[in-house]
């Protein structure tokens, strides 16, 4: 289990003073200017050599990302835009960071910014997001009052602005480049890539779009160096990571944790077990809503990292919400909601995801009922891989995945579901 010390949000739970001098006396805010003197490529190479991989679901080299960003100006401004959006079902890590340790992150995105030569910062927040706004903003004024952000910042030189932008609540906008879009102004739409915000992103600008927690780790891995970091997980997994536990388990919870922890620890060790016992859990939805389900026996010895899940379950990391089902849980249904979801949150701009996911969903509806053939299951699968990889933006295949792990998973529940429906003889009987 990870040790206290170790631990980089100190006051994940709001135990703690959450003010700048709470903060401060738990050693954030400490030798800003120092580690800024040590320069910008001095700290992308840090960020690389921590293995620090982008904690919004994606899993993308935080560091790498960083190293595309142009490191002369050709005349335009460099931006930071926080992706404070956490609208991913399941999700809820970011939110602690904001309401209960917001300064970590401001120090965070004054160092991000100065690695990428970006006077400004702009954190877009959800719009459901009320206190941790208030909480955020309160923490930035102070920051602003104690001169650590604003004309030379924390003493270090450099100029440095950070705006809030309240989001309006959709979905979509978690996108990163929907999310400029909407920041800007015009309905969040996903933008075609290429070209890639590093090149062409918040007004036309250089932009890096990062997730809170991404940013939050920032000072806390210079100060105690990369090597620190790199210590916690299995090669190309490294760090400490928050995962939000939820569902059926006797104490949901959300928890910094070494990266590559098995499943059975984290539940054992922080959430109680799970509700009614191991032999009663079903399903596990490791990643948030968007990665596939995997079969409870499947997921007791499971490590919890991006790599085994992709490649050994055939499912996601994602950003470390596990959702997690007991016997009790229809899974058709459950799979079925998520399928909804995706279908309102759609933004219609693409043919395959406007008319698949409302296509799936009332796919979906039939086999929650059993009023299906059982060729249907393979029409289905078969339309989510049309959807998976054909549209702009990610949502396609995250509407896509959660039908596939249900298929993978749990046919057999699907197919029963259907024959117990139709009766012996393949007559469909009434409904119960
Ligand atoms: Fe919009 Fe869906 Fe296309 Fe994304 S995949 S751009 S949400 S229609």
């Amino acid at each position: 289990m990870l040790k206290d010390q170790d631990r980089i949000f100190t006051n994940l739970y709001g135990m703690h003073d959450r003010s700048l001098k709470g903060a401060q006396a738990r050693g954030h805010w400490d030798g800003t200017a120092k580690l800024i003197e040590k320069g910008r490529d001095w700290i992308v190479q840090e960020m690389k050599n921590s293995g620090l991989r982008g904690r919004g679901g994606a899993g993308f080299p935080t560091g790498l990302k960083w190293s595309f960003m142009p490191k002369e100006s050709d005349g335009r401004p460099s931006y930071l835009v926080l992706n404070a959006d956490e609208s991913e079902p399941g999700t809820c890590k970011d939110r602690e960071i904001m309401r209960h340790d917001p300064h970590t992150l401001i120090e965070g995105c004054l160092i991000a910014s100065f690695a990428m030569n970006a006077n400004a910062c702009y954190i877009y927040i959800r719009g459901e997001y009320i206190r941790e706004k208030e909480a955020l903003q309160a923490a930035i004024d102070e920051a602003y009052d104690a001169g650590l952000v604003g004309p030379n910042a924390a003493g270090s030189g450099w100029d440095f602005d950070i705006y809030l932008h309240h989001g309006a609540g959709a979905y979509i906008c978690g996108e990163e480049t929907a999310l400029l879009e909407s920041l800007e102004g015009k309905k969040g739409m996903p933008r075609m890539k290429p070209p890639f915000p590093a090149g062409a992103g918040l007004y036309g600008c250089p932009t890096t779009v990062n997730n809170v927690e991404s940013i939050a780790v920032v000072p806390t891995i210079l100060r105690r160096g990369s090597d620190w970091f790199a210590g916690f997980g299995r090669p190309n997994n490294a760090g400490t990571k928050l995962f939000a536990i939820s569902g059926h388990v006797n104490n949901p919870c959300v928890v910094e944790e070494a990266m590559s922890i098995t499943f059975e620890e984290l539940i054992e060790k922080h959430c109680g077990g799970i509700r009614g016992g191991w032999d009663n859990l079903k399903a596990v939805i490791p990643g948030g809503s968007s990665v596939p389900c995997v079969r409870g026996e499947k997921m007791r010895d499971a490590i919890m990292d991006f790599d085994y899940l992709r490649n050994d379950l055939q499912s996601g990391l994602g950003t470390a919400a596990v959702i997690v089902m007991d016997q009790s849980t229809d899974i058709i249904k459950a799979i079925w909601r998520l399928a909804k979801f995706y279908k309102h949150e759609s933004c219609g701009q693409c043919t395959p995801c406007r008319e698949g996911t409302g296509w799936m969903m009332r796919v979906m509806e039939r086999l929650v009922t059993g009023e299906a053939e059982v060729e249907e299951i393979d029409m289905l699968f078969d339309v989510t891989k049309q959807v998976e990889g054909h549209t702009i933006c990610a949502l396609g295949d995250a509407a896509a995945w959660p039908i596939q792990g249900l298929i993978r998973n749990f046919r057999d529940e699907i197919e029963d579901r259907i024959k117990h429906k139709r009766g012996p003889g393949g007559v469909t009987m009434a409904a119960e």
